[in-house]
């Protein structure tokens, strides 16, 4: 008896080959069978004839990190078809810690944590409707052990660093993310870096690098991972490769040469990537990096600095190279300057009476430096490049949405909620730039493989009951930048360890997602 048969579907089977029509049935979470299952007895039987039945997707690039506590459905993940995240990305993951942290769940209860292994518990005793699995930032480790300043890690630092890391991947870690425009991750150099990639072989774990640079230095910082790579034989990944600003657009013709040379040499290192022309980071990366160190209040208090605040202007001019009216405001915490979130950088300064460099300092400074921007800076070729090379993983660099409560105050990039569909229905149905098949091999048993997620990603007998099924004439992103709370549509069923997640295109609330440690798959 199968808990649930789906019937007559089109399959893929995550591996990139040709879809075939077939029944699949589901029991204990498992996919028990693949093929014509006319007579097995199922308690529950879901038509699909003519739609698509495939693994759930996986998002490798996620930071949703400790907003679990808010949203345990991932909302605006499972809608899409996704049914596992990878988070803890960008060098900054929500464990370890230097101090405990506790949060307050709606419902009055408390959780706590300071490790990985605290981290993992405490979401997965919250209760969690997708599966989830973390990488440990560089920057957690960094600030630590060393601290928010600037300077080399010695070798005290460097030891207490690899400890942590140790302990991290022993609690089922996947491997190690850098954010090497953020601080403190920025202010390290590529010793440190190859050092604690020399920790993660023997762990099996995996290097992901949000790089220095993804404009003026791109081929640079590409190399950089690269070289890193072959020094420490670790798996690595580009995370969002693009290539920013104008004058840089056109150079992910070398970066992907550059990648797939490497490849041919025998190194395993991958990409991800998003289906969009418009990157989002926090605005405080338009200053220049030395500005950061020793964190945030040594940052704000050097704009307020006749000494450093004219070298700061001046680096915003140079980073932002007069783009400002493409630059839009999407968090602003400050009450006096909440009307402005969703506006231009150009059209902020003109109404507060400032230059546009003034109005970034102006608003970082009031707002205690927690503003975040949308900033379209990239090129429709550049993105189609990366989508369409072979080792590019999907990764939605957005933590997963809700449309209430704290995580609806800001305006969110529409790739929380869009980022697979727009994939399917963009790249593969409305330009044809990838077959359906490979564009679920991206977002499924590729990333699978690279991080090393055993048993996920594949749709064949034994593999755990991931599926999305979706109508493919039908499947369509549907949120915008001035509108990005919007469930896509065509993704009709999602099933998460077996499990309804989404039936009839509806969220059915049910916790059973699993927070995946490395060690229970090796
Ligand atoms: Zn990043």
């Amino acid at each position: 008896m199968l808990d649930c048969k789906i019937t007559q579907g089109t399959v893929y089977d995550g591996l990139g080959g040709p879809p075939t029509v077939a029944d699949v049935g589901v029991k204990d979470g498992k996919i028990a069978a693949v093929g014509s299952l006319g007579d097995v007895p199922a308690r529950e039987i879901l038509p699909a004839e003519g739609l698509c039945v495939c693994p759930g997707f996986i998002d490798v690039h996620s930071h949703t990190d400790d907003w679990y506590f808010l949203n345990p459905w991932a909302v605006s993940k499972l809608l899409q078809g996704v049914t596992t995240e990878i988070i803890g990305n960008c060098g900054d993951s929500a464990a370890p810690l230097a101090a405990f942290k506790s949060v307050r769940t709606a419902d009055g209860s408390e959780f706590r944590w300071r490790t990985t292994g605290e981290f993992m518990a405490a979401v997965q005793s919250h209760g969690l409707g997708i599966n989830a699995a973390s990488l440990i930032g560089h920057g957690n480790l960094r600030s630590i052990a060393v601290g928010e300043e600037s300077g080399r890690a010695d070798r005290n630092h460097l030891q207490a660093m690899k400890r942590l890391l140790r302990r991290s991947l022993a609690d089922g870690a996947l491997g190690l993310s850098t954010g090497l425009v953020y601080p403190p991750g920025c202010f390290a150099d590529t010793v440190e870096l190859t050092a604690l990639g020399v920790t993660l072989l023997p762990a099996g774990g995996i290097y992901t690098s949000h790089i220095r640079d993804e404009g003026d230095r791109l081929t640079e910082s590409v190399r950089e991972v690269i070289e890193l790579c072959r020094a420490t034989g670790v798996t690595g990944v580009v995370s969002h490769h693009k290539a920013a600003g104008r004058k840089n657009w056109g150079k992910t013709a070398t970066t992907l040469r550059l990648l797939a040379a490497a490849r041919a040499d025998g190194l395993r290192i991958f990409c991800d990537v998003y289906p969009y022309t418009a990157l989002n980071t926090g605005l405080g990366t338009l200053l220049p990096l030395w500005s950061h160190s020793g964190g945030r209040a040594a940052m704000l208090e050097r704009l307020d600095a006749s000494q450093t605040l004219p070298e700061i202007r001046r680096e915003v001019e140079e980073k932002a190279a007069g783009d400002y009216a493409n630059i839009i405001i999407t968090k602003l915490k400050a009450p006096e300057h909440r009307e402005l979130q969703g506006r231009s950088l150009a059209e902020i300064a003109a109404r507060l009476g400032l230059s546009p460099s003034e109005a970034v300092i102006a608003l970082l400074r009031t707002n205690a430096g927690e503003v975040d921007m949308i900033w379209h800076a990239l090129a429709e070729e550049d993105l189609q490049a990366v989508l369409a090379a072979p080792f590019a993983m999907i990764g939605s660099d957005a933590g997963a949405r809700v449309s209430y409560g704290p995580l609806a105050a800001e305006l969110p990039h529409p790739r929380s909620y869009g980022t697979f569909p727009r994939v399917i229905a963009r790249y593969v149905r409305e330009l044809g730039l990838l077959s359906l098949a490979e564009a679920i091999r991206k977002m499924t048993s590729l990333p699978a493989q690279v991080f090393g997620l055993a048993n996920r990603g594949r749709l064949t007998s034994g593999c755990a009951a991931d599926i999305t099924i979706f109508d493919f004439a039908a499947i369509c992103d549907t949120a915008t930048y001035a509108n990005p709370f919007q469930q896509p549509a065509g993704v009709l069923h999602v099933l998460v360890n077996g499990v309804p997640a989404v039936w009839d295109g509806k969220l059915q609330y049910r916790a059973a997602g699993r927070f995946l440690r490395r060690r229970h798959w090796r």
